[in-house]
């Protein structure tokens, strides 16, 4: 391969990858990273051409463009991975780019040769891969995921070549250059980028592509008022759970609450006001549960509670803990709230009940707490 077809070959996949993340942000336009990666695909491939073009007989104005164009194309690139995160942009990939620009026109100006040049372009590039290395292992959410190791693993590739890139520079400064038809230089400068840049954009799509899917997926299971689960997500969970215990003849218990005379909170304070008890309440109930214990919204201002591997005796600690923790909590909302609670057990010789028996009895339980006063916890018989 060379140094044009290698050239031309990396400038298509850039523009290819910009035109797939245009389409993207123009889709969904409230996602910047896409628009950041577009950005970075055009400003990359923009550099390298001039790079490219210039080679022959090197014009200043076009050096200094096309070089920075291209360290340009990778702050973008990073800009957009921070975007992806939801960080704040941060001033480091600016201020690197502005210290090669002001470093590279000095090299012109002093007509330091190409070796200098390409050693300071390789060196930045290097950086920047570096940089955002460093955001894509540290970001958050799951490393593990098959995006997410393409991404880092298409990363290093484009970091080993790019090292390899600079010690050759080094070493050798005439063979291993961008203009040179060497094959070691053209499979390093341009073969090698061109399957990272390649498998590095794709990888960024699938990133996207999985957190689609996990917002829908939690945008299915979750309720969107207290983020605890939905309805839905409760009992599915909670049949499983069940058939766990049944099976490895383990106690489980359900639990039922109900935030007390919550229609008077509505009446006299507003059913804004309602809202936000009723997300404090479901973040106590959170907090004060195991992780292992599942608790979702199960209709209004009402709660449901499944606790695996919990018999009767140990669920009334915990009921009566919730309670207290209810009422000891000073709302939002300037106003006392308490919660009714109703058990319901299944010990671990029993293995007949199913789901719809076990919420009755709890169901009951709770009724029977609401005329026992309310701010309690009962058990079903
Ligand atoms: P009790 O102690 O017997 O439970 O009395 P209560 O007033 O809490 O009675 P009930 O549980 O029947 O009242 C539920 C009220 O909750 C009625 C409804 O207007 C209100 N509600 C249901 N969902 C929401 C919601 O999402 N937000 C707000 N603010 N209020 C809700
Ligand atoms: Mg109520
Ligand atoms: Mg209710």
């Amino acid at each position: 391969m060379d140094v044009l077809t290698a050239g031309a070959a990396l400038i298509v996949v850039q523009l290819c990858v910009a035109l797939v993340m245009a389409g993207i942000f123009y889709a969904a336009p409230t996602e910047t990273c896409t628009r950041f990666w577009a950005l970075s695909g055009v400003s990359f491939a923009i550099g390298v051409l001039m790079v490219v073009l210039n080679a022959g007989a090197p014009r200043p104005l076009i050096l200094i463009v096309g070089n920075s164009t291209l360290i340009l194309g990778l702050v973008l690139q990073w800009c957009g991975i921070r975007a992806f995160f939801q960080k704040t942009q941060a001033r480091t990939g600016w201020v690197l780019w502005l210290l090669f620009v002001m470093l590279f026109i000095l090299l012109v100006v002093r007509d330091s040769g190409i070796g200098a040049r390409a050693l300071l372009s390789a060196v930045f590039v290097l950086v920047m891969l570096l940089v955002t290395l460093v955001e894509m292992w540290t970001g958050p959410g799951s490393r593990t995921t098959f995006a997410r190791k393409l991404t880092v693993g298409s990363l290093l590739l484009l970091v080993i070549s790019y090292s390899g890139r600079v010690v050759a520079t080094v070493v050798n400064t005439s063979e291993l250059l961008p203009s040179s038809s060497n094959t070691l230089a053209v499979v390093l400068i341009y073969f090698v980028p061109i399957a990272g840049t390649l498998l590095f954009c794709n990888g960024l799509l699938l990133l996207y592509f999985e957190r689609v899917i996990a917002d829908k997926h939690h945008l299915a299971t979750h309720d969107e008022l207290t983020g605890l689960l939905n309805r839905r997500a409760l009992v599915a969970g909670g049949e499983r759970e069940l058939r766990l215990a049944q099976r490895m003849h383990t106690p489980i218990t359900v639990a039922l609450a109900d935030i007390d005379l919550f229609k008077q909170i509505n009446d006299t304070l507003g059913h804004e006001a309602g809202d936000r008890a009723i997300i404090e309440v479901a973040r106590l109930l959170k907090d004060a549960c195991r992780s292992v214990d599942l608790i979702g919204r199960y209709g209004g201002e009402e709660f449901c509670l499944v606790f695996p591997g919990t018999d009767e005796a140990v669920a009334r600690t915990v009921a009566e803990r919730l309670v207290q923790t209810v009422a000891a909590h000073r709302f939002s909302i300037d106003r006392n709230i308490s919660i009714s609670i109703g058990l319901a057990s299944m010990g671990a010789a029993e293995v007949g009940q199913d789901w719809a028996q076990l919420v009755r009895r709890a169901d009951k339980a709770l009724y029977a707490a609401k005329q026992a006063g309310r701010n309690r916890h009962e058990v079903s018989a």
